[in-house]
This record gives C-alpha cells, sequence and structure tokens, in this order.
C-alpha cells in the first residue's frame, strides 16, 4: 500500500498548520462519548457514542470528534475545549438529584454520577471558553443542572395528565410535537412546531438562571431551552435519530455547525 498516495505522510507532517487552516464550514464539533462496560465483558470500558450523532454533525459540513468523558482526576478537558468550536451533550442516564439539591424520588432511574461530574467539568470550561453547546435529552438536562435549574424526576409521577414522553416502537420517529418560541431553534428549523421522537422520563423543571424555554409539548412539559447569551440549546427529544431521514430535523445539525463556525471566526 502506498501511504503517501493515501495523504499519510503529509498529514503526519503537517497537523498544526492543519488546524490553522480548518475553514469556517469545517468546525471542529466534540462529541461527549460516555464509557460503559459492553455485554460479556466485565473487564474493560469502552468509550462509545451513537453514529447518529457523528454522521449528523458530518453531513452539516462540521468536522465531528468523539469527545471522551474521562473520569480520571485532571482530566484535560481543557485542552480538549480550547480545541473545538462546539459541543454536542449526548443522550444517557438520569442526572444524580443532589446536584440540584433534591433527595431521590420514587421513579427516579439510573444515574450517572461520574459521567455527571465529566460533563459537568465539561460544560464550566465551555461556558468560560465561550464554545456552543447542543444538549440533546439528558444533554439538555445535564447543561440545565450545571448552571442552576432543576430536573422533573420521573414525569409520570410528577406531571399529572401528561403524555407518554418514552415511546414504545420505532424511536427514530415522531410522536408528539413540540410548539417552539422564537429563538435559535425556530429560525433553524424555520417553523414554530415540530413533530420530535420522545425517549425520555425525566425533564428541564426550572430552567437555569439565564435561560428561556423555547419549546414545550402540548402537556406543558419542557421540550427546549436555550441561553440568553445565544451559545447554548437544549432538545428534550432526539434528532441524531432523526435527521438521517427527517430533513427539518438536519436543519437543527446545520444550525449547529453554522453557528460554530461563526463563532470560531469570531474567535480568531
Ligand atoms: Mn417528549
Amino acid at each position: 500500500m502506498d501511504l503517501d498516495a493515501l495523504g499519510f505522510i503529509a498529514f503526519t507532517h503537517a497537523s498544526n498548520e492543519n488546524r490553522q487552516g480548518v475553514g469556517p464550514l469545517a468546525p471542529l464539533i466534540g462529541i461527549a462519548s460516555p464509557k460503559k462496560y459492553l455485554e460479556g465483558n466485565t473487564v474493560d470500558q469502552f468509550f462509545y457514542v451513537s453514529s447518529g450523532y457523528v454522521d449528523g454533525i458530518a453531513r452539516a459540513g462540521g468536522t465531528p470528534f468523539i469527545l471522551p468523558l474521562m473520569t480520571i482526576p485532571d482530566a484535560p478537558y481543557r485542552r480538549m475545549v480550547e480545541a473545538l468550536d462546539g459541543i454536542i451533550l449526548t443522550g444517557g442516564e438520569d442526572t444524580a438529584p443532589h446536584l440540584y439539591g433534591e433527595a431521590p424520588q420514587h421513579g427516579l432511574g439510573e444515574v450517572a454520577y461520574e459521567r455527571d461530574l465529566a460533563e459537568l467539568a465539561l460544560i464550566r470550561l465551555a461556558v468560560e471558553l465561550k464554545k456552543p453547546i447542543l444538549g440533546i435529552c439528558r444533554g439538555m438536562q445535564i447543561l440545565n443542572v450545571a448552571l442552576g435549574g432543576t430536573l422533573i424526576q420521573d414525569i409520570p409521577r410528577q406531571v399529572p395528565g401528561s403524555y407518554q414522553h418514552a415511546q414504545k416502537g420505532s424511536k427514530q420517529y415522531g410522536t408528539h410535537t413540540v410548539q417552539l418560541k422564537p429563538g435559535f431553534l425556530a429560525s433553524a428549523f424555520g417553523q414554530t412546531e415540530v413533530f420530535v421522537n420522545s425517549s425520555h422520563h425525566q425533564a428541564v423543571k426550572d430552567p437555569a438562571p439565564g435561560f428561556t424555554v423555547t419549546g414545550r409539548a402540548g402537556d406543558g412539559v419542557i421540550e427546549a431551552i436555550e441561553s440568553e447569551n445565544g451559545l447554548m440549546f437544549g432538545v428534550q427529544w432526539h434528532p441524531e435519530r432523526m435527521w438521517g431521514h427527517d430533513g427539518t430535523m438536519q436543519k437543527l445539525a446545520a444550525a449547529f455547525v453554522d453557528l460554530a463556525a461563526r463563532k470560531q471566526l469570531n474567535n480568531r
């Protein structure tokens, strides 16, 4: 095999120049990747992330990077966040309720405390370094908690008359609508109502200071938040399961990549 023909030699000798040369249309988007044991292996933990996040960012013209949620002391998050132009916080487990000042209620699911701590560190740095964040499902919830908001621990128990937000069956298709107020998301989609999938039993209760609720389901459950500084967004649904076949959802990936590109230019 001719490595030079593959661009291997040029690539390995030009890494710093390459970073400078990344154009505004190809911002680096870190996709937070937790770790877990894979079935049948209780020895090794593996970082993992759904390919949907990665593919959607690449399809939108971004450069996806898998961002490991390390749980070792002094993990080098600062260098990683400095290098990135935007961060996606992905879906997953519940957030430990003591992080937002509550005792555990019946209906609280599995929490991932070490992951919480890793993401809190990441979010603090992203805020400090003014990097855009898109929080998806759990990602929206931990973003809200990190910045001082609270969560509903279990929608079926705490929201009378709520929809079934944990949809059965094909999770890549919409199940309920979300009404959007004017903001980044409504602009991104170009419409004030979106049809979304739903795989959550928790939701934002009180939005963090500096955040506005910009999306709700018909039962009142909060489905979208946006920071007033225009850098942080959360959606309670899973666009990454939809945007491969749903052009409306792909507009969110495009809008986030575009924002990251504009901020990248501003930060130079
Ligand atoms: Mn929902």
